[in-house]
């Protein structure tokens, strides 16, 4: 259900295209959420977005980056609410453990923890690049990024051979995180005889980034696909790249953000990082650093009682919690609804709500909102349908809508469908990356 109009029969294949290349640089820039963010923060300050720290109240944007690991900004006047859209910047991944080298047998290895939802056998024998922060005692932030130019070495977390690999066992009970070892050379420091091989790649380490192992105590550290973003298919028709969720809904969010003209109410977007481990932590979205921001603009906008008026302006306000979603796969037809699941080229899929099981952990959109939000984008002429995560029982899943709604905003799921979701590979069809940003941005205006 929706407009059941195909995409490509309404758009020109140049502006998609158009779209597509500009995000497919993005997504290959942003490997971890600090990227993703540095990213948005320097095109935010190309478009003339002060810090808040620098708000007069004259500005008409507004931003604040947290931690580096989320972010807040906001165009125009808040006095009617705000629309904003949401989106998370973490992505499934492969993080090194504190203590993370040890050697086995004239090989070095590092031992890594998975972050979020992943099928741990999709991660064996591929290559993978190591990319994060490590803090030395000084303070002094040292940017890694080892496997991230074709001209440098990958790494790769290597798989049994099948020749002794017969054993009839469950993918689950297979896979282990404890077999999760990063391998990271095999050539010996010439006259150590204790670990020569883990001192040989402590020396290299050394030499070219000035990194002891006891820095890798105070580091974000992430494994994650050595791959460039593809165009996949014989047509190009759709984005194979990693962190497609939800970088994807960052990206279109903040182009929406950039391209969209306030109306009645100001615009915005709030970026979160943790989402695939349940929105914890300070710079989740259950963190309060959105709720300082947005008190610090009504300070300076003259109002004293600010937790009043900071509910008050959460009420006036929509959230669009933009993520992805399911996006039917005809070879594993049998999990999904088919009444409700997104079809590839179809638009932006509303997804009323989340959860699993009975509704359990839910958000649930009001009705009267999804009749907004669909006049708004019929009217608009976008192409839009319906999805839920998988038949009734079958699964299911959340998103950040829950912790905003929490907060009284009036919050609705939506996002582009993806094929292979937290796969180190996903798939989104370049027509519905294209009519989310173009849904994202009517919405923003016209809620
Ligand atoms: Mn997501
Ligand atoms: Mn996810």
């Amino acid at each position: 259900m929706g407009t059941n109009e195909l995409v490509w029969k309404k758009r020109t294949r140049e502006e998609i295209e158009k779209f597509s290349d500009s995000y497919k640089q993005f997504i290959d820039y942003a490997k971890t959420e600090r990227l993703a963010i540095q990213y948005f923060e320097k095109l935010l300050i190309e478009d003339g977005y002060v810090h808040i720290d620098n708000y007069t109240g004259k500005e008409k944007k507004v931003f604040y980056v947290n931690r580096g690991k989320s972010l807040i900004a906001v165009n125009g006047d808040i006095s009617n609410g705000i629309n904003f859209v949401s989106a998370h910047v973490d992505a499934p991944r492969i993080d090194l453990r504190p203590c993370p080298l040890y050697e086995d047998s004239g090989i070095a290895l590092a031992k890594t923890h998975y972050y979020g939802g992943v099928k741990k056998y999709q991660w064996f024998s591929l290559p993978l690049a190591l990319v994060g922060v490590l803090v030395k005692e000084s303070g002094e932030k040292i940017d890694v990024c080892i496997g991230c130019n074709d001209d440098e070495p990958v790494l790769v977390l290597p798989d049994l051979l099948p020749h002794l690999d017969k054993e009839d066992k469950k993918v689950s009970e297979h896979f282990k995180a404890d077999k999760m070892n990063v391998v990271l050379g095999s050539i010996p420091l010439e006259g150590e005889e204790k670990e020569p091989v883990k001192k040989y790649i402590l020396k290299i380490l050394k030499d070219k980034y000035n990194i002891d192992e006891e820095d890798f105590i105070s580091a974000d550290l992430e494994l994650v696909p050595a791959l460039k973003p593809r165009d996949v298919g014989i047509d190009s028709s759709f984005i194979g790249a990693y962190g497609h969720d939800d970088r994807i809904c960052a990206y279109q969010g903040v182009k929406a953000l950039l391209n969209a003209q306030p109306n009645a109410k100001a615009v915005g977007v709030i970026l979160f990082d943790r989402e695939e481990i349940g929105s914890e932590g300070d710079s989740g979205a259950q963190a309060r650093f959105y709720r300082a921001f947005l008190r610090k603009l009504l300070l300076v906008n003259g109002h004293s009682d600010t937790e009043s008026a900071l509910d008050e302006l959460i009420n006036k306000s929509t959230m669009l919690s933009a993520d992805v979603t399911t996006l039917f796969d005809p070879s594993f037809s049998e999990v999904h609804d088919k009444l409700n699941v997104a079809k590839a080229g179809y638009g932006v899929a509303l997804v009323k709500y989340t959860g699993r099981g009975g509704k359990g952990g839910a958000s649930e959109a009001h009705a009267e909102l999804v009749g907004k939000v669909r006049n708004i984008l019929n009217k608009n002429g976008i192409s839009w349908q319906v999805s839920l995560l998988g038949k009734v029982d079958v699964g299911g899943g959340g998103t950040v809508a829950k912790f905003l709604a929490q907060e009284g905003f009036d919050t609705i799921d939506l996002g582009p469908g993806l094929m292979s979701m937290h796969a180190p590979f996903e798939l989104v069809s370049k027509a519905d990356l294209y009519e989310t940003y173009l849904a994202f941005k009517v919405l923003m205006e016209e809620l």
